[in-house]
């Protein structure tokens, strides 16, 4: 059976957030750049909002240049909190609508609605509904393209073909005219240099794509010529890699601003990453049996183990405590430490065994308590006094050392 996948992605999307959140940056051009403390004159633009763009302001761009385009550009540092607000609401959205969720960024999801929708047209009236709900969730600024097609590929371009606030629907009978129609820049998944050497065989459209034959393009670029050949044709995955399935394993690794000497130091992060590792495993209403540890040292040697655990786990102290009893024999502190990583697996999910001790059931209820605030005012409600230097901030890609409050403080 044939899919339906639509893919939505909001426009100038960080610069609208800024908007909804500060009228009076509405209808003006403003980029995003850098962020709060930081030098924003040495910044690249993140995300130029649509009447920046209208002046030439593009991603990418050294906020330099783009002030010497756009001498009113208003620069706004960026604020990842804020982000990561809106694109949860825009994820509860989705998935009211949908089979199967794929977040692809921070701004952009497929969703396949295959049975949601059962056909086209369906498709097109729950766009709309979709549109209307994140209005009311998200923003009335914010506004999102989307588009709607067999497959992630031909979705994502016939998204991308209207802008802003477009809606694009390509039914399979129209897959080949439209890709044809599509500049090879377009293509997610054909990079620069692809499609440089695509050039030099002078292929410079999706016309000429197609007249290579697919053997010489798998001579070319291996792998990557079968792709490019279906490419051509319109012909991609229809499979989500659906982020409600349930996850195989919990992890968090990060790459430290600096070498981590002391054991104070390494503790303290180590017992602030599990802090948030645990959270997600009890969002998840598992407890874990399994627990992997890994450090890379600053010369870029690197120890790590892992270990079946005989009582399950799901608090970040336990987790910590046993990742220390793990690490510890085997730590080389001369060397410093530059990156950490932590992973729990192996989910069960029952509940913890209710322990006889009164002091492991008080720590449970603590545990349980701050689950019910962390839920109701997010990840930075609470903090251990322990970890108050180690900030993480969570980011949809993964989490984020705040290297400007390591900075203040030292
Ligand atoms: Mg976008």
């Amino acid at each position: 059976m044939n899919k339906i996948i639509m893919h939505i992605d909001f426009n100038s999307y960080f610069a609208s957030v800024e908007q909804q959140a500060n009228p009076h940056l509405r209808g003006k051009a403003i980029a995003v750049a850098g962020k709060a403390g930081g030098d924003i004159t040495r910044s690249v633009v993140t995300t130029a909002s649509r009447e920046a763009k209208a002046r030439g302001v593009k991603t990418a761009m050294a906020t330099w240049q783009a002030k010497k385009l756009c001498p009113e550009l208003i620069i706004i540092p960026g604020d990842p909190q804020k982000y990561a607000e809106v694109t949860a609401r825009f994820l509860i959205v989705c998935n009211k609508y949908a089979d199967a969720v794929e977040q692809f960024s921070t701004d952009e999801v497929f969703i396949d609605v295959t049975t949601a929708a059962d056909n086209y047209f369906g498709a097109s009236m729950l766009a709309l509904m979709i549109r209307r709900d994140l209005k009311a969730a998200c923003s009335s600024v914010c506004t999102v393209s989307i588009g709607i097609a067999p497959n992630k590929l031909v979705a994502k371009l016939a998204s991308e073909s209207v802008k802003p606030n477009g809606l694009t629907v390509v039914r399979p009978h129209e897959v080949a005219d439209f890709v044809k129609s599509r500049p090879l820049a377009d293509f997610c998944g054909l990079g620069h240099s692809t499609e440089k050497r695509l050039a030099e065989i002078g292929v410079t459209s999706v016309e000429t794509l197609r007249a290579v034959p697919r053997a010489k393009l798998i001579n070319l670029f291996q792998s990557h010529g079968t792709w490019l050949a279906d490419a051509a044709h319109g012909l991609a995955t229809d499979i989500l890699e659906d982020d409600n399935a349930a996850p195989k394993s919990i992890g968090h690794s990060y790459t430290f601003p600096h070498d981590l000497h002391t054991l104070p130091e390494i503790k303290k992060n180590l017992l602030a990453m599990c802090d948030r590792v645990a959270w997600r495993l009890r969002q998840q209403k598992m407890v874990a049996l399994r627990l992997a540890v890994y450090v890379r040292y600053g010369n870029f040697g690197s120890d790590g183990c892992s270990k079946l655990l005989n009582t399950p786990i799901s608090d970040g102290l336990t987790i910590s405590q046993n990742a220390w009893a793990l690490l510890s024999p085997h730590l080389n502190l001369t060397r410093g430490i530059r990156l950490i990583s932590i992973s729990v697996s192996e989910f069960r999910t029952i509940k913890l065994p209710t322990s006889l001790f009164r002091k492991d059931q008080k720590m449970q209820r603590v545990v349980n308590a701050l689950d019910t605030v962390q839920t109701k005012f997010g990840t930075n409600a609470w903090h251990r006094a322990s970890t108050v230097h180690t900030k993480f901030l969570e980011r949809t890609s993964g989490w984020h050392y705040d290297h400007l409050a390591m900075a203040n403080k030292s």
